[in-house]
């Protein structure tokens, strides 16, 4: 999943702004490429509570940019973000996320218990537990 973050670096590592003198801990180069593999990870991991990955990154890198640049990190975030989130919401439901956790229901069930069912990839609910998806998720779903 690395390569996702490692081409928002590349396509974005010309216009990253030199490290001032004397600047203390990690490069900007490393700070941008761990921003991206921070919002990219959060992404595989945890997609359906990730509202506005575009907005998140953008934030987080853009201060490493000068203002010329500003446009174009905004437009590389957003299509990788995009693609992304599209590739990690499509991939068959394994029952496991990438790190091996099983993935369950989101809902909890009426004794306050998480619901352990298989959730359906688009919204991240099971059959029994669909009423409780957006009803933009479940426009997606239909
Ligand atoms: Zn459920």
């Amino acid at each position: 999943m690395y390569r996702f973050s490692r081409s928002i670096y590349r396509e974005l590592a010309r216009d990253i702004l030199e490290d001032k003198p004397g600047q203390w801990g990690p490069s900007n180069h490393e700070r941008v490429l761990r921003a991206c593999e921070a919002c990219v990870y959060r992404l595989a991991t945890d997609w359906h509570y990730f509202a506005r990955p575009t907005k998140t990154l953008f934030n987080d890198i853009r201060i490493y940019f000068p203002m010329s640049s500003q446009e174009r990190v905004y437009r590389v975030v957003d299509r990788y973000m995009t693609f992304a989130k599209d590739y990690f919401s499509s991939m068959p439901m394994s029952g496991y996320d990438i790190e091996g956790k099983r993935i369950e229901c989101r809902a909890t069930t009426r004794r306050g218990t998480p619901c352990q069912r298989t959730p359906l990839p688009q919204n991240g609910y099971c059959p029994s537990h669909q009423h409780l998806a957006e009803p933009d998720e479940i426009a997606i779903a239909a």
